[in-house]
Order: C-alpha cells, then structure tokens, then sequence
C-alpha cells in the first residue's frame, strides 16, 4: 500500500523538467513539485524555528524522522531543526528557549505547547580531533560532539531516509544520500559502510529493525547483512540507552513485527536475555503474542500505553517458573511470588534498566495476580478498590485468554465489577477457609494479600 501510495506522490519525478538539482556538494535539491510534502503538516513551531533562524542570518532546516514522515504521508509527531547556528546564537534568537544536553548541546525552543529541538550541524565523528571524537577498541563513539557544516551533519547520520534537510521557506529538500529516492523505492539503507557505523553505535541496529516496521521500508541487502553478526555488540550499550530504545521499539504500534525481526536477528538476546525462553513454550508465546497485539491495536487507537503493564506482559512467564521452583522448595504461595519476582527483575536489570516507576507498577501487577483467586469474603471488594485493580484485571483477562487460567475467571471479575450490590454478594465463593489459618505466618507475607487464604 505504501508503495502505491508513495508511486502517485512522486508520480511527476519522471518527468525530466522537474528531476532534482544538484547542489555543490554533491547533494541533490528536491522540489516541492516532486517530493510533494504538504507543508500544511508542518507545525507552526517548525515553521516559526526556522523563519526565524533564516531571518537572523543562519541556515535552517527541518531534519531527520519528521522530513521522512512527511515524505511517507504521515503526521510527524515532533520537529526537529538543524542549523548553521551555534547553541548560544540560537538561545538569542528565542526568547523562550533553552540550552539543554551535555555531550549533545541542543536548543528547545518553545511556542505555547509545543518544543522544538534545534541541534547545531555536527562535524564528522571521523575528525582528527582527538578531545571531541573518541572511539572505543570495538569501534564505538564514546564522544561525538564536533560542529560542522550540513553536508558532514548529513553523513553522520544512520539512514538516507533520516538524512534530508527541509526548507519550509523554498519548500526544497536538500539530499546528500539518495534519501529520497530510497523512501520511493521503499527502503531503508544505512549512510556509509553499514558495519563500520554498526560498531560506532550498536543501537542502529534496534533502530533499523524498529525503523523498518514501523515504516513499511525493507531493510536494504547490505544494511540488514552484518546485523547477526554484531547483535552481541548491545552488550555495550548502556541498559538505560537500550530501555529507551526497547521503549520506542515495543510501543511503536508494531510491536509484533519488530519483536519477530529482533529474533530474526538474534537481537533480542541483549535486551530481554528471558523472553527466548518465554518464547519457546507455546503458552508464553501465546501470552506475549496477545500482549504485543494488545499494545498495538492500543497505540494504533491513540489510546494510552502503560510500559510497566508491557514489561509485566513480557517477563511473566519466566515469574511464573520461578514461582512454581520456590513453590517446589517448600516457600509458601506468596513469598515465593516475591522472591520469583525480585529474581527476574534483577536479572532483567543486568541487560536492560527498566526505570524504577515502571519497574514497580511491573512488581504491583504481578502482585496482585494470586489476589483474583481469592472469592471469597471481603477480600475481593478491596482488590476492586485498589489503585492499580484496572492494570492487574487488564493483565488477568490476558492470562485468561491465552489459556493458563479459566476463562471463567476473568468473567467472574468482569460480571463482579459490574454488578450491584445485592449481585456481588450473591457472586461471592464461600469461605471455606479456617479462621485461624487467615494469621499473618511469617514477616515475608506481603502485603498484597495472604496465601494462605487463597482457594487455589
Ligand atoms: P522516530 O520517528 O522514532 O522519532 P527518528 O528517526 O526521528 O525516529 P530520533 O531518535 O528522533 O529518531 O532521531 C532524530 C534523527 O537523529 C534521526 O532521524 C537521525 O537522523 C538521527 N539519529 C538518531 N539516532 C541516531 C544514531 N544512533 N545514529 C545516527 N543518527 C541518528
Ligand atoms: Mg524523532
């Protein structure tokens, strides 16, 4: 569909008239009549950026995903500007912006809501320049932080898709890498020799994956080639970068696809070392598959995402092994969940930093799971009470659809949430539970309910 679609945009490229200019550095200057992006999608923002950037004397552009996006037909969701100017003449020109960034200094400039990033045009990360550009024994940029003129801040980009520069004023694009002609083509190729900026940054890898799902692009022959190869290279890459980029990569809406290309290329080792496992028992996989298309068909709904809640969905099967393993060491239904859970977060934590706040709605989630066994009594009024009830039933429904638990299950707390009073209480299972069994047994008991009360 996007082939068709992106043919009839440059349908009038054929035409000889209209076929791109070079430039004098080698880039090709594209005009609206052939690239045809609707500068109505173009934010007032972006437009007022780079306006005024022009009027005080500097170059400026709109760069990088939101001229891509434009080309592709979609609404980009953040502008990015790239200048001639430095940090500081920028912060002068603006009068609400700020320097922001210590290894990258960039500006965000803001109208009303809206931020836009300006970044100055960076140097080569190949410059001699011993103090700015510093590279690891693997080949990996540790410091790239060098300005240049706009055909090196092209260059040092990842894709030739992601490498156009958008003049909102002359409404002509300035392309040094056949970007243009490669987002016609539906592709995604790296700028230069793909392995080399492979072992600069390994993350280009998570990102040609995440990039060409989510796009539609196929990844070009060489661009796709050593990606197996290198995978182990993430190892390197500090787990916060890789949690971002794991971020950007699950709630992308393509969540699927990109999860079934990281294993493609044996990517997903590095970032979620438990999900192989999880993946390779029917049960498991049917769990994450359902999770992945939950969040998919939620982003694609515009409607909001929880992290913690995907995070839960990715790693509870390896809870659920280690769960029943203390179980099986004579730990008690509840502690054991515990222990289970705090295992699997730290080894999780070893590869990839999942922040604290979405770490901890991942533990409440998974906490609360043994507490919708318990029908009985008072217990399940306070479990509808709770702050984080909605999550953990979503999570429950899940468990119940993919076929570890009853279905019956989760239409009990559907049909319980619903009903009124009286039918709640008729609802409710008897308490077969002897009295003194309900005692706290032991300080691990969480606070999350009690075992010992438990049905199961
Ligand atoms: P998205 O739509 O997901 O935001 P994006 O391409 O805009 O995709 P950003 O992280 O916002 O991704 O990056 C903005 C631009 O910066 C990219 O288009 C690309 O030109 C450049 N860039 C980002 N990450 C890298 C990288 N690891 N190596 C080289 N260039 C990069
Ligand atoms: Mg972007």
């Amino acid at each position: 569909m996007i082939r068709k679609l992106l043919q009839r945009v440059f349908k009038s490229s054929k035409q000889p008239s209209q076929a791109p200019a070079r430039s004098g550095h080698g880039a090709k200057t594209i005009p609206a009549s052939v690239h045809r992006i609707d500068r109505k999608l173009v934010s007032v923002g972006a437009l007022k950026t780079t306006q005024q950037l022009q009027k005080a004397g500097f170059d400026a552009y709109l760069v990088g995903g939101a001229v891509r996006d434009l080309l592709l037909k979609k609404r980009p969701k953040d502008f990015d500007v790239a200048t001639s100017a430095t940090p500081e003449q920028v912060n002068r020109v603006f009068r609400r912006s700020r320097i922001i960034g210590r290894r990258f200094r960039l500006v965000h400039v803001m109208f009303g809501d809206e931020t836009v990033e300006v970044s100055t045009f960076r140097g080569s990360h190949l410059s001699p320049d011993e103090d700015n550009a510093r590279v690891a024994d693997s080949g990996r940029i540790l410091r790239d932080n060098v300005f240049g003129n706009q055909e090196q801040d092209a260059v040092r980009r990842d894709f030739t898709a992601n490498a156009l520069y958008y003049d909102p004023s002359t409404e002509e694009i300035v392309d040094f890498h056949d970007g243009v002609a490669d987002i016609k083509a539906g592709i995604l190729r790296m700028i230069g020799d793909a392995e080399t900026r492979y072992r600069e940054d390994p993350v280009r890898m998570l990102r040609a994956v995440r990039l060409s799902a989510k796009l539609g692009l196929k990844l070009d022959k060489a661009t796709e080639a050593p990606i197996s190869k290198l995978a182990d290279l993430l190892h390197d890459v500090p787990p916060s970068r890789l949690f971002d980029e794991m971020l950007k990569l699950f709630l992308s809406g393509h969540a699927m696809e990109s999860a079934t290309e990281l294993r493609k290329h044996g990517l997903h080792h590095g970032l979620l070392p438990l999900l192989d496992v999880v993946l390779e028992q029917p049960l498991g996989a049917r769990f994450v598959n359902l999770a992945l298309k939950n969040t998919d068909d939620r982003v694609l709904a515009d409607k909001p995402v929880s992290p913690g809640f995907l995070f839960a969905t990715l790693l509870w099967h390896e809870v659920l092994a280690a769960w029943q393993k203390y179980q099986k060491a004579g730990h008690r239904p509840m502690p054991a969940l515990h222990m289970a859970m705090s295992e699997v977060a730290d080894i999780q934590a070893e590869k990839l930093a999942i922040h604290k706040r979405y770490s901890s709605t991942m533990k409440e989630i998974w906490g609360l799971q043994p507490r919708f066994e318990m029908r009985a009594g008072k217990r399940p009024y306070g479990l509808l009470e709770h702050p984080r009830y909605r999550a953990a039933y979503d999570f429950l429904l899940l468990r119940c659809e993919s076929g570890e638990l009853p279905a019956e299950l989760g239409q009990w707390w559907t049909d319980f949430a619903d009903a009124d009073s009286e039918k709640r209480q008729a609802m409710l299972l008897p308490d077969h539970q002897p009295k003194k069994r309900r005692r706290r047994r032991s300080g691990r008991a969480s606070s999350s309910g009690n075992p010992s009360t438990s049905e199961s």
